[in-house]
């Protein structure tokens, strides 16, 4: 495998020089900050966040055991999945690969910086075909984004096959691990060194129930790292998701304890759906959710929005056909759900 990350990127931002904020010029101690035009009131709202986010950064390095040069933080996965295209697809000329079906955000992301999906479709049983995938590739592809465990499907990919991706593939593999942490399969992040290609996205938005501060990561080997990082907002993640994510960081036991819980009651989730007459179908899960399959999804996702419950109809998706997405809940919110199923029989 030949990887050239100087061959892959976009011309003009090989070439781009980032702003430089005041906050880039001087970042040392000092008692009197009149280089960025801040207000001198309202403390400590006034001062503009760290640019690179180095003390949350660093807690980030502890936890996953990845030095800091090799870890994006963004405005959640969201931010990495759109600067990687902007960063290496040509609008109009380049393209990427994905499976389907997957996350709907790489398509958007590819939508709006007009760049072109070939889609590779999943095996009935949702399973990963490496070769489909690979045959797939043109001169012109420059990313294939894989998502494991994958949403809506829920499984996680064979990772044979996704090693084979990446070490044939010349482009970028971004594999998606926004719900590792619920899956007995381990992370690819101790692999980062091996592959220079390997972008692997994860978030603090499911395990570790911060979704409203909007914090993802993206790691990656220096290189694609550093282009990240030019090519960013300069102060993408604001003081309060800086201060309250690094506090939040320090609670890694409350959340491996909510992970036990979750687990255990997708578990007991899986267990009571089958055994109503409209369910079809469980997937086996190794993430956050359960994908169900049923008997008029449209009818019983109605009946429950009229009980005030919400899940995502995802039955008009490839593969998924009467397929409804149900996130694990509390044990309180997931009996109601099943209160509200045992009503229907
Ligand atoms: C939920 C999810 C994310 C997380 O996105 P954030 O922007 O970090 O909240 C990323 N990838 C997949 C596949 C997801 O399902």
């Amino acid at each position: 495998m030949n990887f050239d990350i100087d061959r892959l990127l976009r011309r003009n931002i090989r070439n781009l020089k980032p702003y430089s904020s005041a906050r880039d010029e001087f970042s040392g101690e000092a008692a009197v900050f009149l280089d960025a035009n801040e207000n001198p009131y309202n403390s400590p709202w006034n001062r503009y966040p760290d640019p690179h986010q180095r003390i949350l950064k660093e807690k980030v390095c502890e936890i996953k055991h990845v030095p800091t040069e090799k870890i994006f933080l963004g405005n959640g996965s969201d931010e990495p999945i759109d600067l990687l295209f902007r960063a290496f697809c040509e609008p109009a000329k380049d393209n990427v690969v994905s499976i389907n079906p997957t996350y709907g955000m790489y398509r958007v992301a590819a939508d709006t910086n007009n760049i072109a999906v070939n889609q590779v479709a999943l095996t009935s049983d949702f399973e990963l075909d490496a070769g489909s995938v690979l045959a797939a590739v043109t001169a012109e592809t420059k990313i294939i984004f894989l998502c494991s465990p994958n949403n809506p499907t829920g499984n996680t990919l064979d990772n044979c096959g996704i090693l084979q991706i990446i070490s044939n593939f010349n482009g970028l593999v971004v594999v998606d691990e926004a719900y590792i942490d619920f899956c007995p399969e381990k992370s690819l992040l101790p692999d980062l060194d091996k592959y220079p290609n390997l972008v692997i996205l994860q978030t603090f938005s499911k395990a570790w129930g911060m979704a409203g501060l909007r914090l993802g990561m993206a790691f990656a080997n220096e290189k694609i790292i550093e282009v990240l990082s030019r090519i960013k907002y300069p102060y993408n993640l604001n003081i309060l998701t800086q201060q309250k994510g690094l506090e939040l960081l320090a609670g890694e036991q409350l959340k491996n304890e909510w992970v036990k819980i979750i687990l255990k009651e997708r578990e007991k989730m899986i267990r009571n759906l089958l055994l109503y007459p409209f369910v079809i179908k469980v997937y086996p899960s190794d993430a956050n959710f359960v994908l169900v399959q049923v008997y008029d999804p449209r009818g019983i996702y109605n009946y429950l929005v009229d009980e005030k419950i919400i899940v995502r109809d995802r039955s008009s998706i490839a593969l998924c056909e009467g397929c409804l997405r149900i996130s694990i809940g509390s044990p309180e919110e997931n009996a109601t759900l099943m209160e509200a199923f045992d009503q229907l029989i």
